[in-house]
């Protein structure tokens, strides 16, 4: 039995790979609470007169990202929003439920909304016809249901917020997440979405509510050791639609793993690289974003339709035959 590296008391439970250190439940519980309030902070994700809309997918980051917001804000200006995405054996209703117990037991409000009503089709909905789509036109490009489950889930998310009158959304992307995208959009050379990604970025239209991610700076090994002492009932079941993964993050994301096995806190040093070097780029950004002219959504520079009434209307065109 070692002992807490941190309070030099209590047993510790953890090893924290980054630091070298072993943590008792509580030294880990207070570290992880400290470094999210130091993001907040630094960034001024949350200010007093803040309401937050928090995406609750039933996963155990945004059990955890609940969890650390009633400890840093009033939980009367927390809302949750969980999104069923309506995929065959994995939006389960238990899933649901448990969500719901959750908010419940914290005192959170929590709105329930599913894609299909939401936005007219589920991620199976529309994979089923985009699948067909591209069995009859081969030129069509192959879509991984995790882009149109992400945009719609961000959209779904936006107007939701914006109904409930919240000033911010807040997703519980960890650390591991955050630097794969920034990653992955340096590798494509897409210096918009690599601006976008600043927890300091603007959002260029009142449409648009800030997005932020208080957990950013936490490890996913650490965010799935604390839901697991916390006991939280989150979602263990895969998404079926990961085999179809987009391939660039999986690589990443396994080049990651590979170099943080031998050189721990490499991710974290990196984020801290990044977040300091692309604050500068801020300013130089676009003023303001156009409107698409099917939905009235704000869309990304240069276009008239945004990207997802373009993948809609693909759709509907199909099923217009
Ligand atoms: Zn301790
Ligand atoms: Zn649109």
């Amino acid at each position: 039995m070692y002992i807490c590296d941190n309070c030099k008391t209590r047993s510790a439970i953890f090893f924290q790979r980054h630091t070298g250190r072993r943590l008792c439940r509580e030294c880990l519980e207070a570290d992880i609470i400290t470094r999210v309030r130091e993001q907040v902070t630094r960034y001024s994700m949350i200010n007093s007169s803040d309401t937050v809309a928090v995406g609750v997918s039933g996963g155990k980051d945004s059990y955890i990202l609940l969890y650390i917001l009633t400890q840093i804000m009033p939980i009367s200006k927390i809302i949750g929003i969980t999104i069923d995405e309506g995929i065959l054996g994995y939006s389960r209703r238990e899933v649901f439920e448990n969500v719901k117990n959750f908010c419940k037991n914290l005192g959170i409000e929590c709105v329930y909304v599913t894609m299909r009503e939401a936005l007219g089709y589920s991620v199976d909905d529309f994979m089923k016809l985009y699948l067909e789509i591209q069995r009859e036109n081969p030129t069509v490009t192959p879509l991984s249901a995790c882009t149109y489950c992400g945009i719609a889930r961000r959209r779904i998310l936006n107007i939701y917020a914006r109904q409930v009158g919240a000033t911010k959304v807040a997703t519980g992307h960890n650390l591991d997440d955050e630097v794969q995208t920034y990653i992955i959009n340096i590798l494509r050379g897409d210096i918009i979405r690599l601006v976008q990604l600043h927890p300091l970025s603007k959002t260029h239209n009142p449409k648009l509510i800030k997005r932020i991610k208080p957990i950013r700076s936490i490890y996913e090994y650490e965010t799935s050791f604390y839901a697991y002492i916390l006991k939280y009932p989150y979602q263990e079941y895969e998404c079926p639609y990961i085999e179809a993964r987009p391939t660039l993050r999986v690589k990443v994301r396994e080049l990651l793993y590979e170099i943080e096995k031998t050189h721990p806190g490499v991710q974290l040093k990196l984020l801290e690289f990044l977040d300091n070097w692309i604050q500068h780029l801020i300013n130089t950004q676009i003023a303001s974003l156009p409107l698409c002219k099917l939905c009235g959504e704000p869309t990304s520079p240069g276009r008239d339709i945004c990207k997802f009434c373009e993948l809609i209307e693909l759709i509907r065109r199909k099923q217009r035959f």
